[in-house]
């Protein structure tokens, strides 16, 4: 059974368990550090982090089919070079490592929604309405296990927004899990980085 302790060195948002608060201290300090920029990592216009950003949510609404049967995780995968995603997502970075080229930005609990909301500057980001008023959401579920273990299954290779879906006619965000991963794919004659 997990102490008092160790619950208190339990990172809210990898749910990684720690020897005592030193170590989440430290894990933090590894986090923020994560979100710095590197001077290789070009500042980009506005108008471009903009755009992808719409190119994004359509991809996600790609995936918001009126079907029952298409519900459950989804997977958007899209290929966006390291500075874009850094641009987006910087701030939210939760992950990262520079010699396997990985960078995880990890969501969790009842603010999930909301806070991707501000990321992508839309609140329509998991929404997609359709004719007679019917809708298509993406629900942010519970997740069955808590461990870290979960995230550590995804395919790193598979670059992705992970997300659980269900069509209902009133919006109900749960708590749940939305893993975003860049991995760098490393194509000989012509390099390019995926989301
Ligand atoms: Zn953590």
């Amino acid at each position: 059974m997990p102490t008092a302790t160790l619950l208190n060195a339990r990172c809210s948002t990898c749910r990684k368990v720690f020897k005592n608060s030193k170590g989440l201290a430290r894990h933090k300090q590894y986090i923020q550090r994560y979100n710095q920029r590197h001077q290789e990592l070009d500042e980009l216009p506005d108008n471009i982090i903009a755009e992808f950003k719409q190119i994004l949510l359509a991809e996600i609404h790609k995936k918001l089919p009126l079907n029952f049967r298409s519900m459950g995780k989804k997977i958007v995968s899209i290929p966006c070079p390291e500075s874009i995603f850094f641009s987006v997502f910087g701030g939210y970075i939760h992950y990262h490592s520079y010699s396997k080229g990985i960078y995880k930005c990890i969501f969790r609990g009842h603010e999930t929604y909301q806070v991707l909301s501000t990321i992508f500057n839309s609140d329509q980001w998991g929404k997609k309405i359709y004719s007679q008023n019917q809708q298509t959401y993406v629900v942010c579920l519970d997740s069955p296990s808590q461990d870290t273990s979960v995230i550590e299954e995804i395919d790193p290779l598979e670059k992705l927004l992970q997300l659980s879906k269900k069509k209902t006619r009133q919006p109900r965000f749960l708590r749940g899990e939305i893993l975003i991963e860049w991995k760098k794919k490393n194509i000989q004659r012509n390099q390019r980085e995926y989301i």
